[in-house]
């Protein structure tokens, strides 16, 4: 049996003053002097943490707020002196579809490598828009010593990426002609381009010597290979290179020490895969195309080319379809050009990676399921060294997070707890749907629930159907 993939992770603390949602007010000039104080019986024992902050206090405008806003001592304090107060810093974070919940729970899986755990039962919406309007089918829960992360059984969550033969030939027990190269990976994961607001030029040695610790792959727009750092010619095999349309290609002798190239959309690709195949025939050939208006007619088009092996989809970072004035979402956009590809009977022949609006490990699976063969990533990796995701990305002038002076082993520490707790969810999801190969979670839609199908089966014959907004 070959080795278990696992991820080796160790506990990276934040460098920045923690920004929690909530902190406690406390009105001391009525304190009544309890012996019993119920300061004292936090079971998180934030009263003293706060007391050693202040302390230790170096940025007078960073407050403690750091309270997980159980209320026991709100509500146990006998002269109600104590008040929970919502952090402004916290309701600032990122916009709404990266909501200050997905940034703060990203933050703590980069610090510890844990799943997140909410506690009693999940106190959220349970519908909403984009990947919220899905849920996965866990009724296979009912085995947890079998399943998940601690099950004794495994859970692979490979991926092969690359055209796939759809029959084998034989003559004389040998194979009649060559299968095609395929790249093989440990999860369904890449880290894709950053979009050009949030790049920041000293952070890529950093998620390079990620994807390499944990195995998986990073694209890396050409331009920038002299900024991956030191050890980049060591991690080639890790590096997939964006060439734009017309760009010169790499070096022969580097190109050939990768496995996977990306180039973009235009109107002569096929002659540039033929050029790429010329200089390495065993590299495989992703195509981006941008999921604006054309988009799913170009993929399910090109999806149809036999010279085709990768089409990479990419909506923009908030998951919308990009430009549109009513925006589709990119898992519906996915399942479309997916389900398109099935009917003409060539679905199985290529492999589709989807990207954008993937904030938390549960998009990674429910994009799977939507008909993705792998997702990439890009502004997680970010956040979990602590960028806030401003509105205005100012890194060289007023970074809260200090960008600018991150360190190798903070920053490819907080990348790999962060990948490292990505996979334990998909593993915990994949037990829980009762699947065992995360190339067998691509399109399975009945083990999935659509929001707008069950309101639409149960109360459209009703109320008639929902009109789009
Ligand atoms: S509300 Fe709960 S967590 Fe917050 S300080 Fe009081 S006892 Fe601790
Ligand atoms: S925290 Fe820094 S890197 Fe992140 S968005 Fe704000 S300015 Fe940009």
């Amino acid at each position: 049996m070959p080795e278990k993939y696992h991820i080796e992770t160790r506990p990276v603390p934040p460098r920045r003053p923690r920004i929690g949602k909530c902190g406690v007010v406390d009105w001391r000039e009525d304190c009544a002097r309890c012996h019993n104080c119920v300061k004292k019986a936090c079971v998180f024992d934030r009263y003293r943490q706060e007391t050693q902050y202040i302390r230790g206090l170096n940025e007078v405008d960073n407050l403690f707020f750091e309270c997980m806003g159980c209320f026991s001592c709100v509500q146990q304090c006998t002269k109600g002196i104590l008040a929970l107060a919502a952090n402004p810093a916290y309701e600032r974070l990122g916009n709404s579809y990266w909501t200050p919940e997905i940034i703060q729970t990203t933050w703590t899986q980069a610090e510890t490598a844990k799943i997140p755990v909410s506690g009693a039962g999940y106190r959220g919406k349970f519908t909403g828009p984009g990947f919220d309007a899905m849920w996965t089918d866990m009724s296979e829960i009912v085995r947890p010593t079998r399943d998940g992360i601690h099950g004794r059984e495994y859970i692979s969550t490979a991926v092969d990426i690359g055209r796939k033969s759809p029959l084998l030939t034989f003559n004389d027990d040998k194979l009649t002609a060559a299968l095609p190269p395929l790249v093989d990976i440990p999860m369904p994961l890449v880290i894709d381009l950053m979009p050009l607001e949030y790049k920041i030029n000293n952070l890529l040695p950093f998620m390079l010597a990620a994807a390499a610790r944990t195995g998986i792959l990073m694209l890396v727009d050409y331009r920038d290979w002299n900024l991956l750092g030191a050890d980049k010619e060591r991690h080639l095999p890790h590096v997939v290179f964006y060439l734009e349309a017309g760009a010169p290609l790499p070096p022969t002798e580097i190109l050939r020490r990768t496995r996977l190239v990306e180039i973009n959309d235009s109107s002569n690709i096929e002659r540039r895969i033929g050029e790429l195949k010329t200089i390495h025939p065993s590299i495989v050939t992703a195509v981006r195309i941008a999921l604006d208006s054309r988009g799913i007619e170009r993929a399910t088009e090109l999806g149809k080319q036999p010279y085709i092996e990768v089409l990479h989809l990419v909506s923009d970072i908030n998951g919308n379809q990009i430009d549109a004035i009513r925006p589709r979402f990119v898992k519906d956009m996915v399942r479309e050009v997916h389900n398109a590809l099935v009917k003409s009977g060539v679905r199985d022949q290529i492999t589709i990676m989807a990207g954008g609006g993937i904030a938390l490990a549960e998009h990674l699976a429910k994009q799977i399921i939507c008909g993705a063969d792998l997702v990439s990533v890009n502004l997680p990796l970010l956040i979990a060294l602590e960028c806030h995701l401003c509105h205005t990305c100012q890194p060289r002038i007023s970074c809260p997070a200090h960008m600018a002076d991150i360190d190798a082993a903070y920053g490819v520490g907080r990348m790999t707890n962060l990948i490292a707790a990505w996979h334990d969810q998909l593993i915990e999801v994949m037990g829980a749907m009762g699947i065992r190969e995360a190339r067998r979670l691509r399109g399975e839609v009945g083990r999935a629930l659509f929001f707008n199908e069950l309101e639409e089966e149960t109360f459209g014959r009703l109320f008639g159907t929902r009109k789009a907004a």
